[in-house]
């Protein structure tokens, strides 16, 4: 018996995730929230209590930020980051001066925005601007900045602490967001490439894959066999339990010729409920006796639970072999054929030449 959360499992693995943004906008709240709480006691050292009770709010907007993300609502966490930045960095820069490095945060911040996933084009580019041109107004009005309340030196130390989490925090926004375009476009690589219904590969990545073959030269081209295999009446199936069952049991005949093949070989569903097996480095006989050995398990035992009954179908098959510099398109014409012959011969029967 073929079982179906295996099929539907299968089936989802290849789907494009949305959620896939969250796992860095958690890390940059985790990040902030970390940060900002550490400042509440280091601007405390620094005897700037205006600060340190700035960053007790800073540490529970991103407290909040983080909830929102576990909430489900990562632009929440978004809107809550920027205008935390945003304000501390003003807040920072107008008692402390611009030397030190409150405004460094600004460009991390117009990053994070601008590839952020989770909010608009237009959000992205108004407030990503935005925190561009604060950087330039601070550098403007705020590079001197009367009876700062804390020494030279220590004003140096705090810009190099900032500058070394506002630095890592912009490259780690930058390579996230080219590992999640790396990622999807992947993903929708994959996606193209397979049978909704099955998860095979379809039709298209076959005929990719044999042109891929075809375009070697002549010597390095390698043998293969080719089975394709078709469903008796199926319509039959179809008429008798509904197309839903249909479907199932065609992701249950697909999942066993999956299973049944090496791990060098190609299964594609070429079309209905019927498909198509590459095994490169085959002899005609090895192709027929696994397509033999398909058929037999399909028709003594493979059925699939039809709600009420168990569903029995067999399948013909047709085998043939690639000979040297033969086309594509010649092969499936005489598999099809020999699958011809097979349906004509009575079904459930293998054919090979
Ligand atoms: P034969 O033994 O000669 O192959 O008979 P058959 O009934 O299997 O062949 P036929 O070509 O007459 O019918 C194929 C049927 O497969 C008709 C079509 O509705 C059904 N079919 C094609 N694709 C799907 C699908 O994705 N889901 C379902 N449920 N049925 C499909
Ligand atoms: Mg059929
Ligand atoms: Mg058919």
């Amino acid at each position: 018996m073929l079982r179906l959360p295996q099929l539907i499992k299968n089936s989802l693995r290849s789907r494009f995730r949305v959620s896939d943004t969250f796992p860095v906008s958690l890390v940059i709240c985790l990040i902030g929230f970390l940060a900002h709480f550490s400042f509440i006691f280091l601007f405390d050292y620094w005897g700037v209590p205006s600060l340190s009770y700035f960053n007790v709010f800073s540490s529970l907007l991103w407290a909040w930020a983080i909830a929102e993300i576990l909430r489900g609502y990562t632009y929440r966490s978004v809107y809550l980051g920027t205008i935390e930045i945003l304000l501390h960095a003003v807040f920072a820069m107008s008692i402390l001066g611009q030397d030190s490095g409150f405004d460094l945060y600004l460009w991390p911040l117009a990053a994070w925005l601008a590839y952020n996933p989770n909010i608009n084009h237009k959000f992205a580019l108004v407030a990503g601007s935005a925190s561009i041109i604060l950087w330039v107004f601070g550098r403007v009005y705020w590079s001197h900045v009367e009876d700062v309340p804390v020494s030279v030196e220590t004003l140096a130390m705090m810009l190099r602490v900032n500058a070394v989490i506002a630095g890592i925090a912009f490259i780690f926004g930058i390579v996230s967001a080219r590992i999640l375009v790396e990622r999807h476009s992947k993903q929708l690589t994959e996606l193209a490439r397979r049978d909704e219904l099955t998860g095979l590969y379809n039709r298209h990545y076959l005929t990719e894959y044999i042109s891929r073959h075809e375009q070697q030269d002549q010597p390095n081209r390698r043998a293969y066999a080719l089975i394709m295999t078709d469903v008796d009446h199926f319509k039959a199936i179809n008429d008798q339990y509904g197309h839903e069952i249909g479907d199932i049991v065609l992701q249950a005949f697909a999942l066993h010729l999956q299973k049944s093949v090496r791990k060098e070989d190609l299964v594609c569903r070429w079309g209905g409920e019927e498909f198509i097996i590459i095994l490169p480095k085959c002899s005609l006989e090895e192709a027929t006796s696994k397509a033999e050995s398909i058929r037999r398990e399909i028709a003594d035992k493979s059925t699939v639970d039809g709600r009420v009954q168990p569903i029995y179908i067999t399948a013909s098959f047709g085998v043939t072999l690639n000979a040297t510099g033969e086309y594509f398109s010649d092969l499936i014409s005489r598999a099809d054929k020999l699958l011809y012959q097979a349906k004509e011969s009575g079904r459930n029967r293998v054919i090979a030449k």
